[in-house]
């Protein structure tokens, strides 16, 4: 199961609050279709906030109905959307019920004050930060306040009527039941700090920075920019090894690992995502995607992503790096889309992202840099075709000045 950074803005691997990437089904049809979210119970856990909330906030937003059926563990919204879509609005969701207002930490309780109102207390800084009521899940809250799970199990909840409780069900830690899952989930917290310590001294610094900054402008949109600032500088420290594929730290590898879980964001967000990692501009970025974002069915995926592409490959070293990175689609990932290279190179060609001369030259070299010297003779064989038609339209284009 994919795990993701509760702040899907924070690309920082070491950021410890992270939740399940939620999952979407669509059941039924016509009139009747709805999307189930199977692993609502488990994100939601991960916020700490029944997962009612985020389920009522979907409808909210969408206009939809929505159905709860808690002893199944069955979150329903009417309609068919799509995990991306509902991905987007849980942002939403954490950005306005979840996350401290003051300094962003996720880990709040919300309290439903006398007078009805709610507030995110934040168990990091203190503060006590109020929800704009003017949403209408707040009507929903407000009727079904957070219970704190742990009742049952012996241990008592607060005991007065001042505050309706809490919506805590921090155990140790948020991602207490996604730990296992989560890549960093088996070192502590210090050996962890030990590693950030470790790590530039620049990018402590630039991180606080950005953390001050924050409680000036706690807007999404000035959080993202400074986040995406802090991750440019980042991105900047690790270009120092930007030709190795191993170091999993590298920007370049991030990004693959981000295109792999969000393949269904479409070419624009793999674009910001690039940017907001600095590399938008490499060459080895159109290998890393080209390598990442498609399927076995890249066929039916390719011209999609083609102006994506258009975009990224600006140079001949980006063409060869595109090449590459298609080179390993299909010789290591997906050999049996090895027969459709000709096609996957007209997708290319007649959209004006890669040229003949770097074709022809592509073809004719077999190369180890990518992949081994089999499999690149082996894809390079099975390019024929279209390099003797691309030979054979040049004839013709010929003849035809004639
Ligand atoms: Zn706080």
């Amino acid at each position: 199961m994919a795990v993701v950074n509760i702040r899907r803005d924070v690309d920082d691997k070491f950021y410890r609050y992270r939740m399940p990437l939620l999952m979407t089904k669509i059941e039924g049809k016509g009139n009747g279709i709805k999307t189930v979210v199977p692993n609502m119970s488990d994100v939601a856990r991960a916020l700490s906030r029944p997962p009612t909330y985020p389920t009522k906030y979907f409808g909210c937003e969408l206009g939809a109905q929505t159905s709860f059926d808690e002893k199944n563990d069955r979150y329903i919204v009417n309609g068919a959307h799509d995990a991306a879509k509902l991905r987007e609005l849980l942002d939403g969701f954490i950005d306005r019920f979840v996350l401290c207002k003051s300094c962003k930490n996720p880990e709040t309780d919300l309290i439903i004050t006398k007078t009805e109102e709610i507030v995110r207390d934040c168990k990091a800084c203190g503060e006590r930060t109020a929800v704009d009521m003017r949403h209408r899940l707040t009507t929903f809250i407000v009727k079904n306040p957070p219970k704190n799970p742990k009742k049952s199990k012996g241990k008592k909840g607060p005991a007065d009527g001042n505050t309706a409780s809490n919506g805590g069900q921090h155990a140790e830690s948020p991602v207490a039941d996604v730990d296992a899952e989560a890549d960093a989930g088996a070192e502590s917290d210090d050996e962890l700090m030990k590693r950030i310590k470790a790590e530039a001294a620049v990018l402590t610094t630039e991180t606080a920075i950005a953390k001050e900054d924050w409680s000036a402008d706690t807007s999404p949109e000035a959080v993202r920019a400074r986040t995406k600032a802090v991750e440019a500088s980042m991105a900047a420290v690790n270009l120092a090894d930007d030709e190795s594929d191993e170091d999993p730290d590298s920007p370049y590898s991030q990004l693959g690992r981000w295109v792999e879980e969000n393949r269904d964001v479409g070419p624009v967000e793999v674009y910001k995502k690039a940017e907001e990692l600095g590399i938008a501009k490499k060459h080895k970025s159109s290998q890393i995607i080209a390598q990442t974002i498609f399927t076995e069915n890249a066929l039916t995926e390719i011209p999609k992503y083609l102006p994506l592409f258009a975009k990224l490959v600006t140079s001949e070293k980006h063409q060869k790096a595109l090449l590459g990175g298609l080179e390993r689609l299909v010789g290591v990932t997906y050999p049996d889309l090895t027969a459709a290279v000709p096609k996957i190179l007209m997708h290319f060609y007649q959209a004006d992202v890669l040229d003949e001369e770097v074709i022809t030259q592509w073809g004719t070299h077999v190369s180890r840099k990518y992949v081994d010297k089999e499999t690149s003779k082996k894809v390079r064989k099975a390019s024929e075709p279209f390099l003797k038609w691309l030979e054979e339209a040049d004839d013709s284009e010929e003849d035809d000045e004639e």
